[in-house]
């Protein structure tokens, strides 16, 4: 499809959503046109890439985005990562959502208005938005930072009810509207398009790897090189950490090396990783599939913990031997992405380390295609859809 044919079609279809709008909110579709100009304060109309079932191809959907509130700042999205936790939410893996529904928490774009008690913000700042677009504020773990623990459920990019009722639609889409305590700035050092996949996939590497205690001389084994992965390899390498590489494609073992990996491991059924026992300070295990943990457990130095972050089916439990924990006093631990401090730091961390993800930019109408390729294990590390590509 051409530029200018996909332009105008894109332009009618945002007409379309302006007067399907008005005619919803009893306002004639001219105020409303004369609004999504310049810095008005909303409702905005949106459209996006919804899921309709579990198992069906996305479809553009319109929809419309909340009036800011005075701690609102509205986003127009330029780019939104394609993360596997989207196709596990979609598929029913995590249990039964909610249709239609537009995934993505790998936001990043520009501030175009703002509302009247935004301290942090102003229109035309790069941002970013991750997994999470609020929490609860009063809880311990909110006060601590941990917003990704709050202990009365933060409310999530996609998928969760929001304060007003409404179920959250994720960054798939052209526009978000989000109170600005969850908003990140992106550094100048990082691109828009490279900025999305840091703070879903980054940020979920980045927190263990210094919960841990992840520095300079510690032997570190990264488990899968995927999405999640990839940026294990690089932020461990950046944090000075000696890398070792267990992935199951032989054709990554010059990228892992690339990505700063002194050691690469094929993970075959069956490999013997005899020689790396009790060699690691520290293990990142990011496969998003059940799959058999008790061949890594060995590998940990006494007292060493095996963290995982990738998460599959629910209906897979991992199962690990009675007697596998107990030898070294091993410990088996999960991380969960990050706090929004965290978060930001990470993504200064980036900057300053030259830290990015390894992108591949599709169109919106690619996602369905770039779904199938991350299931089949073929992503190259990360797909970001470009929101102005239609
Ligand atoms: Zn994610
Ligand atoms: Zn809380």
């Amino acid at each position: 499809m051409s530029k200018s044919h996909n332009t105008s079609r894109r332009d009618f279809l945002r007409q379309s959503a302006v007067l399907g709008a008005g005619a919803a909110l009893g306002v004639s579709g001219s105020v409303l046109a004369q609004q999504s100009s310049g810095s008005h304060k909303g409702p905005y109309p949106a459209e996006g890439m919804a899921a309709y079932s579990e198992t069906g191809p996305l479809r553009l959907m319109q929809f419309e985005r909340r009036a800011l509130g005075p701690k609102d700042v509205a986003i127009k999205i330029h780019y939104c990562g394609v993360c596997h936790s989207d196709i596990h939410t979609v598929r029913g893996d995590w249990g039964k959502i909610q249709f239609p529904q537009i995934v993505g928490h790998e936001l990043a774009g520009e501030v175009v208005a703002v509302g009247s008690s935004v301290n942090n913000f102003t229109i035309g700042n790069r941002v970013g938005v991750g997994t999470m677009v609020n929490s609860c504020r009063i809880c311990p773990e909110c006060h601590a930072g941990h917003e990704n623990y709050c202990l009365n459920g933060n409310t999530q990019t996609y998928g969760s009810k929001d304060r007003d009722g409404t179920i959250t639609q994720g960054g798939y889409s052209t526009f978000v509207v989000v109170d600005e305590d969850f908003v990140i700035k992106i550094p100048d050092a990082i691109d828009l398009a490279d900025a999305g996949p840091l703070l879903c996939a980054g940020i979920t590497v980045y927190s263990p790897l210094r919960r841990w205690a992840v520095t300079p001389g510690k032997k570190v084994a990264i488990v899968g090189m995927g999405g999640l992965g990839h940026l294990g390899v690089k932020l461990a390498t950046a944090l000075g950490a000696d890398v070792t590489v267990f992935t199951t494609s032989p054709d990554k073992t010059n990228d892992a090396k690339r990505f700063g990996a002194k050691q690469v491991v094929l993970n075959r059924d069956g490999a013997d990783f005899s020689k790396l026992r009790h060699a690691f300070d520290f293990a990142l295990d990011t496969v998003p599939y059940k799959h058999d943990l008790n061949r890594f457990i060995p590998l940990l130095k006494r007292d060493a913990t095996y963290c995982r972050v990738g998460v599959g089916k629910l209906a897979d439990s991992n199962e690990i031997g009675q007697m596998n924990l107990v030898l070294y006093r091993n410990a088996l631990a999960g991380s969960n992405t990050g706090g929004i401090q965290e978060t930001q730091d990470m993504i200064e961390f980036c900057a300053r380390n030259k830290i990015r993800p390894e992108i591949t930019k599709i169109r919106m109408q690619g996602t369905d295609d770039a779904w199938r390729r991350v299931v089949a294990k073929q992503a190259p590390y990360r797909f970001v859809i470009d929101m102005t590509s239609g």
